[in-house]
């Protein structure tokens, strides 16, 4: 959710009763406080923050959340073992997002007080091991003592009732949030989204760090050096800086790179990001009731 979830996102999603996440990767330490800050006068209600394992500056947004009181951290993409201590010393909830079961057991080992289950229809980010949701969220149930956040591919209410059904006790959505008016990315990014068809992504990158990305021409240049067997220094010569950036806030659809989940084919209209939660939650509703309903002989 790099470039997509500001303080703007985390603020609404937490006034319609969800609970928002400031998505700290790309930003740099004074952005992220701005954001917090923002954030704290836009809702009374509790949000938290994802701080990305992988950020170069990880040890200034560990002491921002601390000093800032956030009540829950999200850390993801590294080593959990790294900041569980200190963030749960000063009082944070810490909640590990994972990939593979391994991953989890790791981070329950560390203490965390729940992990993500994501899986591999999510964007962005993603698992080497390329475990789909409906397989990866009911084996971390069962191999840790945690409650389970499920992810990847869950952007309606009836694909949530599905992640409790696998035995999570929540779920963590992010495409769905990119095409509202809230996220922070470019509104040309947030349009081809919802006009996106099947198909439309792929995991790439596995050599650097596993990513799924929207096929463009950027995308195109990665897939040839793949066919010539490019090495990796070159992969990520051609991967440059910022290409994140380029593509989801600046809108640059052809040379960015484009992060959404397999989802993004079945979002079909950018909307309020209140709107959204009030949508997934009714429809969560009326499909439990439905099969509350239903006689299983
Ligand atoms: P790049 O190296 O390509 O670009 C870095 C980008 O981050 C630039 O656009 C830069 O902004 C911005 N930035 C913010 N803070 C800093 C800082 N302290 N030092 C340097 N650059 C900073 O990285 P990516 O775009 O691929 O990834 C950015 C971050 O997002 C990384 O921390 C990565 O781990 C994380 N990430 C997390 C994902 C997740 O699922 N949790 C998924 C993908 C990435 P500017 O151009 O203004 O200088």
């Amino acid at each position: 959710m790099i470039w997509n979830s500001g303080w703007r996102l985390a603020s609404a999603v937490s006034e319609a009763g969800g609970l928002g996440i400031i998505g700290s990767g790309s930003m740099y330490p004074e952005v992220l406080l701005d954001h917090i800050r923002k954030c704290k006068t836009a809702t009374d209600r509790p949000f938290a923050v994802n701080i990305p394992m992988l950020y170069p500056d990880v040890d200034k947004h560990i002491a921002t959340v601390i000093e800032e009181r956030i009540p829950i951290v999200f850390t993801s993409a590294g080593n959990p073992a790294t900041w569980t201590r200190r963030l749960k010393d000063a009082g944070i909830t810490v909640v590990h997002v994972t990939a593979s079961v391994k991953f989890a057991k790791k981070a329950e080992d560390a203490g965390v007080d729940a992990v993500v289950a994501e899986g591999f229809e999510a964007g962005g980010h993603n698992g080497r091991e390329e475990t789909t949701t409906l397989v990866l969220v009911p084996m971390v149930c069962n191999a840790v003592n945690l409650p389970v956040i499920a992810a990847g591919g869950i952007a309606t209410g009836r694909s949530m009732l599905a992640a409790f059904a696998l035995g999570a006790e929540g779920v963590q959505m992010g495409s769905r949030f990119v095409a509202s008016l809230e996220s922070s990315s470019h509104m040309a990014f947030k349009q081809h989204v919802v006009q996106s068809q099947e198909g439309a992504t792929f995991l790439t990158l596995k050599e650097l760090a596993p990513v799924r990305m929207m096929r463009n021409a950027f995308f195109h240049e990665l897939q040839e050096a793949y066919a010539r067997c490019a090495p990796p220094e070159e992969l990520k010569a051609l991967l440059g800086r910022a290409r994140a950036k380029r593509g989801m806030f600046e809108g640059d659809l052809e040379q960015g790179e484009l992060e959404i989940g397999q989802v993004g084919a079945a979002i079909d209209e950018v909307l309020p990001a209140g709107i959204i939660v009030e949508q997934v939650m009714a429809e969560f509703d009326a499909a439990r009731s439905e099969f509350a309903g239903m006689v299983f002989a």
